[in-house]
């Protein structure tokens, strides 16, 4: 066979095989553009797990019409322009790949207002049909992003999703992490138009708290200490569980870098060791934490999902985990079940 160019569809639908893996990726991707627009109230709405719809309200800052049809497109993005953007990127997205995958394996439409317009506009993508005429929509300031029938024309990955309970319990886990990563966000999720969950914007550390609770269940806070350092330009705030808290998985350990939440090697090592003296063998500890550092000191673009990220300074950012849990923990008194500021 000869070489030749492949049809855009199709690579839509290659760049879909790695962001789309199943709906719960398709609400990751959904709810981290609703954060980058600066909304602070999002409505995700649910039905079938998701294969039937996904629908995603927010009040940022909306998409210009004449920009509705760019963002159907691939590699087209608001949030960067040039390599050294991309260096010290700071919004969830930049790969300008995540609409116009999904767009290329399900029904999509966008409909969006910026401030001080009259109304709001309307594109839609299906498959290999692109509407990128705009229509007027009475939509409020915001963006919504409806989304239906995932996968109704790539078979092949519709045979791989789980029971409509198994996406959803998918969902759930994404929005939970995603809730925790933007206490200023109000989140709403329906399923099947039932309210599964409601979280008004958490300010307070109480309100904070509380949130916290509603997602990790109120034994963590109860058993957590809030902790608070900063050096070398790091910063690691969040709770730690008691070594007495610990669990046999590692189903409650939240880990952020700069409002991501990640998982990496070098980060789980600096934990271990730090809980290494107080946990007993084969027990798990428990976290929310933020580490926050400048943006130009980790490479977020190390994975199309981005749940990896890649840290310039790595020995540095290790021993300064490593100590600040070390003295949190070495700090906390037997018996000591409240929460305290070190
Ligand atoms: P990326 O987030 O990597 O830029 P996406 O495909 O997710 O790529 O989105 C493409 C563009 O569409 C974004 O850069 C942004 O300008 C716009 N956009 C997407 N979702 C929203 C939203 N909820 N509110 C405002 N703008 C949005
Ligand atoms: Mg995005």
């Amino acid at each position: 066979m000869r070489i030749q160019l492949l049809p855009p569809q199709l690579i839509n639908q290659i760049a879909a095989g790695e962001v789309v893996e199943r709906p719960s990726s398709i609400v990751k991707e959904l709810v981290e553009n609703c954060f980058d627009a600066g909304a602070n109230q999002i409505v995700i709405e649910i039905e079938q797990g998701g294969t039937r719809l996904i629908k995603i309200r927010d009040n940022g800052c909306g998409i210009e019409k004449d920009d509705l049809s760019l963002a159907l497109s691939r590699h087209a993005t608001s949030k960067i322009a040039s390599l050294h953007d991309l260096e010290q990127v700071v919004s969830m997205g930049f790969r300008g790949e995540a609409l116009p995958s999904i767009s290329s394996v399900a029904r999509l439409t966008l409909i969006s207002r910026v401030a001080n317009v009259d109304c709001a506009w309307r594109v839609s993508a299906d498959g290999s049909e692109r509407d990128f005429n705009p229509q007027p929509d009475p939509h409020p300031q915001g963006t919504t992003v409806d989304v239906r029938d995932l996968f109704y024309n790539t078979p092949a990955r519709r045979k791989f999703l789980k029971t409509e309970k198994t996406e959803f319990a998918h969902i759930e886990t994404v929005v939970q992490r995603l809730a925790l990563s933007r206490f200023d966000t109000g989140l709403t999720l329906l399923h099947n138009q039932k309210e599964i969950l409601t979280l008004k914007p958490a300010v307070t550390d109480v309100q904070q708290e509380q949130r916290i609770a509603g997602i990790c269940g109120s034994a963590f806070i109860d058993n957590a200490v809030k902790i608070d350092f900063e050096a070398s330009g790091l910063r690691l705030s969040g709770w730690v569980g008691l070594p007495t808290f610990s669990r046999s998985q590692q189903d409650m350990q939240f880990f952020y870098v700069n409002g991501r939440l990640i998982r990496d090697k070098l980060v789980s090592h600096a934990i271990k060791q730090a809980y290494q003296d107080v946990l007993f063998q084969g027990r798990h500890s428990v976290f929310v934490l933020y580490l926050t550092l400048d943006p130009a000191l980790i490479d977020v673009n190390a994975h199309p999902a981005k749940t990896e990220v890649r840290f310039r300074e790595g020995r540095l950012v290790h021993d300064f985990l490593f100590s600040a849990l070390h003295r949190s923990l070495a700090n906390i008194r037997p018996g000591k079940t409240t929460a305290a500021t070190y």
